[in-house]
C-alpha cells in the first residue's frame, strides 16, 4: 500500500514545450483519485509520469516514502490500464490474465489463484476459457482490468480507459470500476487509484477526490461536492456540472443598500451576504455564475427574484427539461421537473416570460484571473 507525493513536478518535453508547471499534489494511501480536465491538459502526461514512463523534468515524486524520480517502471509496484487495451489475440482470457506473471517467474500455484481471484472480483469467471474476439468491448476492458489487479499493485493508474466503450457500457463499467475499489478496501488491501478521463460526470460519479487540471497546472483539488458548490475559479464551476454554470461577464453596481449585477438594463441584486464581500470591489467587472438549477420558470423558491427574459426553447430530457433563456440578451440555461414549467410550457420562441433566480446560490469570479469572489 502507497500514497503519492508530487513535489513541484514539471515536464518539458525534448521539443522545449512545457506541458506541467509546478504540479503539488498528495494522492493519499488507498484513495480513488480522478485527474479530469479538457484534452491536452497533462493528465496523461502527469501519469505516465508517475508510471515512470515519462522522465521527470523538475521536482519530486514519491511513492509511499521513496523518491522514485529515476526509478525503472517496473519497481515502482505499479499497474496501468489504457484506453487501448491490446489483449494477446492468440490467448484465452485466463493466459492473458497469467502472462505477465508467468514472465515474472511466479510459481503457477500462485498465479492460478491471483487469476481466479481476479476473474471473481470482475464477475468474468465464465470468460477464461474464451479467446478475446469471443468477447464484448465491455468485456476486453474488464480483462484489461483483471490483468492489471492480478500484479497485486500499489498503485493502480488507468488513463481513460472507458473512452472506447459506448455510453451505457461506460456508464456500466463506472460502477463496477467503482465496486472493485471499495470490495479491495472491504478487503483490508485498498488500492491507490489514479484515473484519468476528459469526462466530468466520470470524474464526479468515481472520484472520491478529483483533480482539476488545465494546461499542465492545478485548478483545484477536492471532492466532488465541494468541487460543485465551492469551485475555487470560473474554470471548474464551468468544467463541473452539466448542463454548464450559467457564466456572464457583468457589471458589479453598488449601491447604497447592496450590490447588483447589472447588464443590458437589468439590475440583479445580491443577498446581504454576499454584496458585503463584493463591495470593496467598487463598480466593477465581475463574471456572474448561476446553476441551471437555480434559474426556475415560476415563483416558489423562497428570496427567488424575479427576472423578464424571453423564452428560446425548452429541450425535454423526460425527468427533466432543459430551459433555454434570454435575459438581458444573454443566453442562460434552467434545469426544472416537466411539472416545473406553469405556463411556460405552452409558450412559443421569442415569447416574454419571468424567470426566477435563486441569487442566494449565485457565484462571482472575477473578471480577469476567474478567482472565485465568495469563497
Ligand atoms: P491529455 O492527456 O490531458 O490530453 P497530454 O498529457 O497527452 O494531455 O499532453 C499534454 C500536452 O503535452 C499537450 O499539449 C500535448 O500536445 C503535449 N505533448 C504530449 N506528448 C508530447 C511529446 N512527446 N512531445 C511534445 N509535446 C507533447
Ligand atoms: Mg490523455
Amino acid at each position: 500500500m502507497a500514497g503519492l507525493r508530487l513535489k513541484k513536478i514539471e515536464k518539458v518535453y525534448p521539443n522545449g514545450f512545457k506541458a506541467v508547471h509546478g504540479v503539488d499534489l498528495e494522492v493519499r494511501d488507498g484513495e480513488f483519485m480522478v485527474f479530469v480536465g479538457p484534452s491536452g491538459c497533462a493528465k496523461s502526461t502527469l501519469l505516465r509520469m508517475v508510471a515512470g514512463l515519462e522522465s521527470i523534468s523538475g521536482g519530486e515524486m514519491l511513492i509511499g516514502n521513496q523518491l522514485v524520480n529515476t526509478l525503472p517502471a517496473k519497481q515502482r509496484g505499479i499497474a496501468m490500464v489504457f484506453q487501448n487495451y491490446a489483449l494477446y489475440p492468440h490467448m484465452k482470457v485466463y493466459d492473458n490474465l497469467a502472462f505477465g506473471l508467468k514472465l515474472a517467474g511466479t510459481p503457477k500455484a500462485e498465479i492460478d489463484a491471483r487469476v481466479k481471484e481476479a476473474a471473481r472480483l470482475l464477475e468474468m469467471e465464465h470468460l477464461l476459457d474464451r479467446y478475446p474476439k469471443q468477447l464484448s468491448g465491455g468485456q476486453a476492458q474488464r480483462v484489461a482490468v483483471g490483468r492489471a489487479i492480478v500484479k497485486r499493485p500499489e498503485v493502480f493508474l488507468f488513463d481513460e480507459p472507458l473512452s472506447n466503450l459506448d455510453a451505457k457500457l461506460r456508464a456500466a463499467m463506472r460502477v463496477r470500476l467503482t465496486e472493485l475499489h471499495q470490495a479491495l478496501r472491504a478487503q483490508g488491501r485498498p488500492a491507490t487509484v489514479i484515473y484519468v478521463t476528459h469526462d466530468q460526470v466520470e470524474a464526479m460519479t468515481m472520484g472520491e477526490r478529483i483533480c482539476v487540471l488545465k494546461d499542465g497546472t492545478i485548478q483545484q483539488v477536492d471532492t466532488p461536492t465541494a468541487l460543485y458548490e465551492r469551485p475555487a475559479n470560473a474554470f471548474v464551476a464551468g468544467f463541473i456540472g452539466s448542463p454548464e454554470m450559467n457564466l456572464h461577464d457583468v457589471q458589479l453596481q453598488l449601491a447604497d443598500d447592496g450590490a447588483a449585477f447589472a447588464w443590458a438594463g437589468l439590475r440583479l441584486p445580491l443577498p446581504a451576504a454576499k454584496a458585503q464581500r463584493l463591495r470593496a470591489r467598487g463598480d466593477s467587472p465581475v463574471k456572474l455564475g448561476l446553476r441551471p438549477e437555480h434559474l426556475a420558470a415560476q415563483p416558489g423558491a423562497p428570496g427567488a427574484l424575479p427576472v423578464p427574459g424571453t423564452l428560446r426553447f425548452l429541450e425535454h430530457m423526460g425527468n427533466e427539461v432543459f430551459v433555454h433563456a434570454e435575459l438581458g440578451g444573454l443566453p442562460f440555461i434552467g434545469r426544472v421537473a416537466p411539472e416545473a414549467l406553469g405556463e411556460l410550457a405552452g409558450k412559443q420562441r421569442g415569447d416574454a416570460h419571468v424567470f426566477h433566480l435563486q441569487m442566494s446560490a449565485c457565484h462571482a469570479f472575477d473578471a480577469a484571473s476567474g478567482v472565485n469572489l465568495l469563497l
